[in-house]
Parts: C-alpha cells; structure tokens; sequence
C-alpha cells in the first residue's frame, strides 16, 4: 500500500500486474529495469470507463485535469459556474475522449450551495454510477483587505473552503460505501501554509483546506477505507486566476497541463502532500519557505518573520543553508 493507502509507492519489481485498457482495467505496478528507468503505470481509481468528478472543472487546473482524465478514457463530470464556459470545455472534452460527448457532463454548480452539490452528486449517480475520483477544485481569488467588506471575506470562505467540505462531505460516504479505489484530491495553495501578507482572505480559506484534507486523510484510514485523500498545492500556474490581463505565460509560471502531470505522477506514488514546482521555485526552495513558517512557532518570533525587516537577514541566510 503507499503512503496514502493507496498503492505501491516507486515499487522496484521485476513484473508488472496488468489488466487491460478497457472498461474497470487496472494498471498499478511500476515496472523498473535497470538502467532503463521506471516505466509509470495509471493509479487504479484512473482506470478507463471509471468516473471523475470535477469542480472548476471548466477552465485551469480544473479543465487540465478533466482532459487528462477523459483522454484515459475515464468518464469525466465537470462542475463549474457560466454556462458558456462549460459549453465550451465540454466540445473540448468530447473532442478528445475516445467514446466523445456521451462520457462527458458538464453541470453548473455552484460549490458554495450544498443543495447544489447534493445534486451534482445524484446526477453522477445517475448517469455513471458513482464516482472514482473527486476533485475539489473551485476556487476564486478576487483579493481581499484585513478590514474588507465580510462579503467578500464570505465569499471567498464559502468557495475555497465551503466548496471542498460541502464536496467531501456529499461525495466521500458513497465513495467509501462503493468499495473501490478512490481519490479525493483537494486543490489548496502555498498560501495556506505560508500564509504571505496581501490576501488574508485567500490565505485563511486554503488554510482551512489544508488542515480539512488533513483531518479527511486521517480519518479515512482510520475506516481501513479504499479512498484516500490528497492535498494539490500548485506553485505559480498561468490560468485565469492568475492571468490578470496577460495573454502569454509568464516565464515563472507552469502551464496547468504541467501541473497535472506532475499531480497525477504523485498520486501514482502514493503522495498526500502534492507540492508543486513552478519555473521560480523548486521544491528546495519551498521546504525552506514552509520551515521558516513552521519555526515562527518554535523560535517565538513574530507572525510572518520573513516579511519583518528585523528578520530579512536571518531569512536569507536560513534559505542559503538549503
Ligand atoms: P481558474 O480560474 O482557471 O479555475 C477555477 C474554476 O473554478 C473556474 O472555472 C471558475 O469558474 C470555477 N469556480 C469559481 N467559483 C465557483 C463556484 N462557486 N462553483 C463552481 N465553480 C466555481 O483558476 P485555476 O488556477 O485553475 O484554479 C484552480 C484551483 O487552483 C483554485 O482552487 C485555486 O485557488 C488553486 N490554485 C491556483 C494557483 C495558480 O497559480 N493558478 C495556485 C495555487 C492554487
């Protein structure tokens, strides 16, 4: 089992298990000859003819991810807001997936609305039968000021945090009763776990997603259960979250496709924690930024030393340490 309960991390084997690519195949081992490298084979929950659900699944990371998973011939709910965009990503999504429009379905959603999301959920129901993979994706990030107006506070909180408990809470029971392998994948950020100044809404609800996907990862394996949980921190992605009028990605930035291979290679090796790289920051550089974090704690020094001036030295050389 790997780290998440879920299957043989990096396993070194001189086999390979196979099933095969059509409907509720499984492909789970990875094959390592020497000097050949390791040859990646599909997590079971992303079997063709097996079901993924996904929320902001209409643009971004969201969209990346449904066509990787309608490319393997999974069939792929997209929930999303604006009707137009989701028309849109559905003719990309069947152009692509090998039965076309039939294994795909777009539904507006709203994720903050748990009625809403009860109801995306007997439409999957319905139509495919249960789902395989969850992912908890919506998210807006419209700014936010310390003494903002508490709609906006609201609505940030209620999309970014509201939306990934209303979507575990209705999704994860019939996930758990279907008795298969599955996977719930909530989309968080560095910025709930480093907390930068700028945004403090933004920050508290991916906060909130961290340490809810946390607790959900703990206590489906306490139920021996075959679903895992699993926490996306993607680093700087060009979508249109982050675009803020430019057309052409910025050289820091990953494209979203790029962020879902590298997703979907550590979902493969059993990951929860799936910290993302971006052209700026490599994982090093993270670890050090997340340490720091934590040490504020340890140390007893004041929240958000790395951007106190008194601490802009000690910061800079703690991340030369690396
Ligand atoms: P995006 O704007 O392209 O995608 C977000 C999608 O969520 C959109 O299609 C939007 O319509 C949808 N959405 C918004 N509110 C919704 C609601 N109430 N109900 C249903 N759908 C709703 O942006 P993205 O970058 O692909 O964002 C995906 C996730 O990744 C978000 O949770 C975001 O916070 C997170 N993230 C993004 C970055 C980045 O650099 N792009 C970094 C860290 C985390």
């Amino acid at each position: 089992m790997g780290k998440a309960g879920a299957m043989t991390p990096h396993a070194k084997t001189t086999h390979v298990v196979m099933g095969m690519l059509a409907e509720g195949a499984t492909l789970y081992e990875v094959l390592d000859f020497p000097g050949q490298g390791a040859i990646r084979m599909p997590h079971p929950a992303m079997s063709s003819g097996n079901v993924a659900v996904i929320t902001g699944g209409a643009s971004g990371i969201g969209l990346a991810a449904a066509m990787r998973f309608a490319r393997a011939g999974m069939k792929v709910c997209i929930a999303d807001i604006g009707p137009d965009r989701l028309k849109d990503a559905e003719s990309r999504l069947a152009s692509i997936a090998p039965n076309g429009a039939a294994g795909i379905m777009p539904l507006s959603v709203d994720v903050s609305r748990i009625e809403q999301v009860r109801e995306l959920d007997g439409a999957v129901q319905k139509r495919f039968g249960g789902t395989d993979i969850l992912m908890n994706n919506a998210g807006i990030q419209p700014g936010s000021q310390m003494f903002g107006p508490a709609e906006n506070w609201q609505r940030i909180l209620s999309v970014n945090l509201w939306g990934v408990v209303n979507g575990s809470q209705v999704f994860a029971p019939r996930m758990i009763e279907r008795g298969r392998v599955g996977l719930i994948i909530n989309t968080g950020s560095k910025q709930g776990i480093t907390t930068p100044p700028g945004d403090p809404a933004y920050n508290v609800s991916k906060a909130g997603v961290k340490a809810f996907t946390e607790a959900l990862q703990h206590e489906l394996r306490g139920l021996n259960s075959k679903v895992s949980a699993h926490l996306l921190i993607p680093g700087f992605v060009f979508t249109g979250l982050t675009a803020r009028g430019r057309t052409e990605k910025p050289a820091a930035a990953w494209t979203a496709e790029q962020t879902v291979d590298f997703m979907i290679e550590k979902l493969e090796a059993g990951d929860f924690y799936i910290l993302c790289p971006d052209n700026d920051v490599p994982r090093k550089l993270d670890e050090r930024r997340i340490l720091w974090a934590a040490q504020d704690i340890v140390e007893n020094r004041p929240p958000l030393s790395r951007w106190h001036k008194d601490y802009a030295e000690a910061f800079a050389a703690f991340v030369k340490q690396a």
